[in-house]
């Protein structure tokens, strides 16, 4: 536990959730998939932080946050290796990880200019095919996509 708290003190939670080892240069999509802007809650975001793993890193502090499965796998999309920290009183209570969920809607844009998606209002919808490489595939026109090439909504 010691090693969880020295690497949470930048700010410390009473409650909430820590999302932490996000790629700096996916820090701010992250923020904007999970729809941060919009909430009440106390957040701190802490940017180009040094990380043995990842060289730099961002790190999101969310107080009196708990997000579901789906709300959280959504950013497996940009940043499969986060890592979540759940705090209850101080204390780390559990430790998730997401999760490349079976289908991803309105989240990612289909690359096909002619497909229905980018032609009238509607959600896109994509299944994921194979979650260790991240390929994706349009539920309307089935073009297939990887990872390189997603593009977020
Ligand atoms: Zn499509």
């Amino acid at each position: 536990m010691s090693e969880n708290k020295q690497e949470l003190q930048v700010a410390a939670l009473k409650n909430g959730t820590v999302i932490d080892h996000i790629p700096s240069e996916k820090l701010f999509t992250v923020v904007s998939l999970l729809g941060l802007e919009k909430m009440d809650s106390n957040i701190t975001i802490g940017f180009n932080l040094k990380s043995k793993k990842l060289g730099k890193k961002g790190i999101i502090k969310i107080a009196d946050k708990y997000f579901d499965d789906e709300e959280i796998n959504r950013i497996s999309v940009v940043a499969p290796h986060v890592k979540l920290n759940i705090i209850r009183d101080y204390e780390v209570v559990e430790k998730k990880e997401v999760q490349m969920p079976e289908d991803l809607k309105g989240i990612v844009k289909c690359a096909n200019p002619k497909c229905i998606t980018n032609n009238e209002p509607m959600a896109t919808l994509f299944h994921v095919i194979d979650k260790e490489n991240c390929i994706i595939k349009c539920h309307y026109c089935e073009k297939e996509q990887k990872k390189e090439d997603i593009t977020i909504i």
